[in-house]
């Protein structure tokens, strides 16, 4: 195997370590990048390289940016004392995509979880706590996800706060825009039904 064959067998290697792509599909990006090296590679190679050096978290919410404390955070017209919690930097982004949510994130990198050892502390629960008060925040809207985990620290953060004068809310369940009740599974339907609203 010649060097320039095994530097392409380890770029391959390297790409199907990502979320979504196998061997088989880091093969067919690689060659499609390969043929397209002017238009698509080097302009590639230069943007991981760009973000790979400025990419971080911010100091506040854990969202992703580039400078110590990010956009959404900096922006005081997001200070609206509402505070959206989220597992993952993926869901904030989703969020956002929205366009719905106008308040300010905080990303908790993770779920509780006794088997991981992953504690209050490692999600930065406390925190979430301390910018409640610092941020004048009256309402934590609890975004988690629908598995067994994401209630549990749902449940957990609900716990924190009571007694206290915030509000606790959590995003409500049920059947997608355009979804069709025959695909929907049977805690969806429930979640729907109990959620139900007067038209
Ligand atoms: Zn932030």
């Amino acid at each position: 195997m010649s060097d320039a064959t095994r530097e392409i067998e380890a770029l391959i290697e390297l790409m199907a370590r990502l979320p979504g792509l196998g061997p088989r599909s880091a093969r067919r990006a690689v060659l499609h990048l390969i043929k397209r090296r002017g238009q698509v590679m080097a302009p590639l190679a230069r943007a991981m390289a760009e973000v790979a050096a400025t990419a971080r978290e911010c100091a506040s919410c854990g969202n992703i940016g580039t400078a110590d404390i990010c956009d959404i955070c900096r922006d005081e017209r997001r200070a609206t004392g509402e505070l959206c919690v989220v597992e993952d930097v993926a869901d904030l982004w989703a969020m956002e995509r929205g366009q719905a949510f106008r308040g300010r994130y905080h990303v908790l990198g993770g779920t509780l979880s006794a088997l991981d050892a992953i504690g209050p502390d490692e999600l930065g629960i406390p925190r979430l706590l301390a910018r409640i008060p610092e941020e004048g925040i009256g309402e934590v809207i609890l975004a988690l996800n629908a598995t067994v985990e994401g209630q549990t620290t749902a449940h957990y953060i609900a716990d924190a706060l009571a007694g206290s004068a915030v509000r606790v809310t959590t995003l409500a369940q049920g059947v997608p825009i355009g979804g069709e009740l025959d695909y929907l599974d049977d805690g969806t339907i429930l979640a729907a039904l109990r959620a139900r609203k007067a038209l």
